[in-house]
């Protein structure tokens, strides 16, 4: 299993709905109000704006092991998850 900490990191936009990934680089959302980027070696991560954190737990490596084999899954996001060090809104 790998660490929590280096699975894929997004945010939803809630202004333009659009979601995209962090990477290193710093990536905006489609409208623009949205950005954010990988910090630490891609430990942490920081996004601005009207943004909703996503974050990918076991079961999303349990449903892409599912769907890899055939079963035909893809995944629901819909339950929150507390908030800490390693996915922070930076403000100002
Ligand atoms: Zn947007």
């Amino acid at each position: 299993m790998r660490d929590m900490n280096y699975t894929p990191k997004l945010i939803y936009c809630n202004e333009c709905t659009d979601i995209v990934r962090l990477w290193e680089e710093t990536t905006t959302c489609k409208c623009g109000k949205c950005s954010g980027e990988l910090t630490n070696d891609g430990n942490r991560a920081v996004y601005r704006g009207p943004a909703v954190p996503i974050r990918f737990g076991h079961n999303f490596e349990r449903a892409v092991e599912a769907h890899n084999e055939g079963c035909g899954w893809g995944f629901d996001v819909d339950m929150p998850y507390q908030f800490d060090e390693t996915f922070k809104k930076q403000t100002a």
